[in-house]
């Protein structure tokens, strides 16, 4: 049977009821990664024998009559800004070509508890500063359902790799759309939960004020599963929060009578796709026929986010990448003469283009002399997009609007224009500078017959009727059983 086909919570159900040993699950995931790898390029570093030794190790645990963790023996891919021991993290950067971490991310952590098989490390933008994958220092991914587009970015490799199948689940990080994003491209879900809900030690840090880690997935029930084994409060990161983490399976009943929707319409943003338009309003009939009510709404300060997050994001990544300096690991130039040329060579040298110039823009937004009109002014702006949010959660429950105002473009077509590229980021963005939970869930196939996704943002810590809001419109349709051929 091709089990790599299957979601990651009908292979554990086949794994904990013992029809299925987990090591016969590796094996046709690694089957499936050597047939397709060489087309979609997912992975910046396989680890097909570390999923093999832990696969064994959950049929010995399984043998000596032990109860598991929920997700064991599921083979999962980890996108390679997450350190992980022993295994080379290079966040798709020169900078960490050769960086090999003594210590694992909190999530990777509670992945091996859970004894949940790596397939390996997963490709992104470079330092998850981008939306095409494109960034990535090594290669580009491929988006498997049309190999010449992008799969979205940052967290590319992750999409792909769990559209491909070369992996049941994925972990991805999103600090202004990068879970969300490729997840529409390829046609599953993904999901950014809220502001501190997920650990970030370990990551490699971009923006600290936006980053989360979550789950990308095949359905809305891995997602819920997947956050399950992921979150909490930990005290390696003082940013993480110390609140109840329900089981988020449970919110999944297809019940939302009642629910109460909202439609800004400052999310149909101009330039966006009329196949993705419909799309999202067909999701609202949906909805409406489920027994929500859907109002639209106005949010007159989410076409600020944009601006803000590129003003916010480029300052803390200059102090974020400020650390990578060829003095303590990464990338050391030979060409270096003396203290200042060490750091100038190898940071020149290091950091590619895109990098680049992110560092020089939040420099200059966090100068003297231009931080109260830059940094300042962009923090103030981040607040008011924050109460348009709460103005909104104080009369619905969730809000819905479209992941990506397009489809997955061609590889190469915007690289020569990047203000276009980060222009698409408008829907996602407000999410991650509100701090709110969002997640995007297949909801329509495009013209170009690429996959469309809906975005289902919701109230801080709210992830359960967000979850519950997906399921329903997930099982009410079938675009999640839509397939890549490849
Ligand atoms: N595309 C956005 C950027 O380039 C978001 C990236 C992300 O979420 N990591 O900054």
């Amino acid at each position: 049977m091709e089990f790599y086909k299957l979601t990651a919570h009908e292979i554990a159900d086949l794994i904990q009821n013992k029809q299925v040993k987990a090591v016969e699950i590796a094996e046709s995931f690694a089957q499936r990664i050597n047939s397709v790898e060489d087309k979609v390029k997912s992975y910046i570093t396989i680890t097909c024998d570390i999923m093999t030794e832990e696969a064994k190790k959950v049929d010995s645990l399984i043998e000596k009559g032990e109860t598991l963790p929920p997700l064991a023996g599921v083979p999962c891919g980890v996108k390679d800004n997450m350190s992980t021991i022993g295994v080379k993290t290079t966040a798709a950067s020169k900078i960490l070509n050769n960086y090999v971490p003594v210590y694992d991310a909190t999530v990777v952590e509670k992945l091996k508890e859970a004894h949940v098989p790596m397939t390996g490390k997963t490709n992104l933008d470079e330092f998850a500063m981008g939306s095409s994958c494109e960034n990535s220092a090594f290669f580009p991914t491929h988006n498997p359902w049309n190999l010449d587009k992008v799969p979205g970015g940052s967290s590319g490799g992750s999409a792909a790799c769990v559209a491909a199948d070369e992996c049941a689940f994925a972990l991805g990080s999103d600090t202004g759309g990068s879970i969300r994003q490729p997840a529409s491209f390829c046609g599953i879900v993904g999901l950014k939960p809220t502001y501190g809900r997920v650990s970030r030690y370990g990551l490699l840090a971009f923006a600290s004020s936006l980053d989360q880690i979550g789950p990308m997935t095949k359905d809305v029930t891995d997602a819920a599963m997947v956050l399950n084994l992921i979150c909490g409060k930990d005290s390696m990161d003082s940013t993480s929060l110390d609140v109840d983490t329900p089981d988020f399976t449970k919110a999944l009943t297809k019940d939302i009578k009642g629910m109460k929707i909202a439609l800004p319409k400052e999310f149909f943003a101009k330039g966006m796709g009329e196949d993705t338009r419909e799309a999202v309003l067909k999701a609202v009939e949906i909805y409406k026929s489920l027994g929500a009510t859907v109002e639209e709404v106005s949010m007159p300060n989410v076409e600020y986010g944009l601006p803000v997050y590129y003003i916010i994001a480029p300052a803390e990544c200059s102090s974020n990448l400020g650390r990578y300096d060829g003095v303590k690991y990464g990338h050391r130039s030979d060409k270096s003469v003396d203290t200042f040329s060490l750091y100038e060579q190898s940071r020149s040298e290091g950091f590619g283009p895109e990098v680049k110039q992110r560092i020089m823009i939040g420099n200059y937004a966090l100068s003297a002399g231009y931080y109260d009109a830059y940094y300042l002014k962009a923090q103030q702006v981040r607040t008011l997009v924050k109460r348009d949010f709460d103005r909104i959660y104080e009369k619905y429950d969730v809000i819905v609007a479209p992941t990506s105002p397009n489809t997955a473009f061609g590889i190469g077509e915007q690289t020569d224009d990047p203000y276009t590229m980060k222009l698409a980021d408008v829907c996602t963005i407000p999410a991650n500078l509100a701090g709110i939970p969002a997640i995007s869930v297949p909801c329509g196939i495009g013209e170009d017959s690429m996959p469309i996704g809906l975005q289902i943002m919701g109230k801080a810590l709210d992830e359960e009727t967000v979850l519950k809001a997906a399921f329903a419109f997930e099982q009410a349709t079938d675009f999640h059983k839509l397939k890549a051929k490849l």
